[in-house]
């Protein structure tokens, strides 16, 4: 990133900058150069919303992400992935913040009292917001049933946001991850100025959202290529690194940005 980028310039006139992350690895994936890089200069937060997991039973989706990541509990592997996102963001000396959100998979529809549970008990798909992962978790649809999550997220970045003015890091959600989208509109309807990042490693497999980007009158901002420390970083997400990277190999493309559009410049600039 050259000193005279948008982002660049935003960064320098902000008191704090605050990332958001919809999932406990998705700031230090899609950013963590930016904000190693930054952390010096003014305070950082990564704020991520949905860090918490939910009751089983559990559908096939889920329990074939805790195969993966080799968890048969999947409220004690998201006690391990806070405790990772800590220690990774206090080794670079930023805050961090978990909104206590049930993530994408977990979450539950609303029900009248007791239909749940004999659901549940049936199969436990027919009583989860988000049943089939390919299907509706990456559908870039939120259920209307998220419209409470969605107002709480909004609430816990104001929150945040409200205690010094802030630059809002938000993701584009390239991929279409509900939970991603979701981050994206509540850091839109928090009112605090934003830039948004691709989404990696999703922007390796989808291509950026053309209409948003074109709606939203955003241009891209590309990093360098980010340096070694930032495959160790991410490597420090245990539990989701063996995952995400079976090879160990955690390739270091450079970091993508988008920032609004603040002026035209016509044939007559001079
Ligand atoms: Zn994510």
């Amino acid at each position: 990133m050259t000193a005279a980028s948008p982002l660049a310039d935003a960064i320098r006139d902000s008191a704090q900058l605050l990332v958001l992350s919809p999932h406990l690895d998705d700031a230090v994936l899609s950013c963590g150069a930016l904000i190693a890089d930054a952390a010096p200069r003014l305070p950082v937060t990564v704020v991520t919303l949905f860090t918490e997991a939910g009751p089983p039973p559990y559908t096939l989706s889920a329990r074939r992400y805790l195969r993966q990541a080799g968890a048969s509990d999947a409220q004690a592997l998201y006690r391990e992935r806070r405790d990772e996102d800590q220690a990774a963001l206090e080794s670079l000396g930023v805050g961090w913040a978990h909104a206590g959100l049930t993530e994408a998979q977990h979450r539950r529809r609303k029900m009248a009292d007791g239909q749940g549970i004999w659901r549940a008990a049936l199969l436990p798909e027919l009583v989860h917001t988000y049943p089939v992962y390919r299907l509706h978790v990456t559908s870039g649809r939120l259920a209307p049933d998220d419209a409470g999550t969605l107002r709480a997220a909004i609430a816990f970045v104001r929150w945040l946001a409200g205690r010094r003015p802030a630059l809002v890091l938000a993701p584009l959600a390239v991929g279409g991850h509900v939970d991603h989208v979701l981050a994206r509109l509540a850091a839109q309807r928090s009112g605090k100025p934003l830039i948004y990042y691709s989404d990696f490693p999703y922007n390796q497999r989808h291509v950026p959202d053309a209409a948003f980007i074109r709606r939203h009158r955003l241009c891209e901002v590309r990093g360098p290529r980010p340096p070694q420390a930032k495959a160790d970083l991410i490597r420090s997400y245990r539990t989701q690194a063996s995952a995400m990277f079976p090879d160990g190999h955690v390739p270091l493309v450079p970091e993508v940005f988008y920032c609004r559009r603040t002026e035209e410049h016509g044939d007559g600039d001079h």
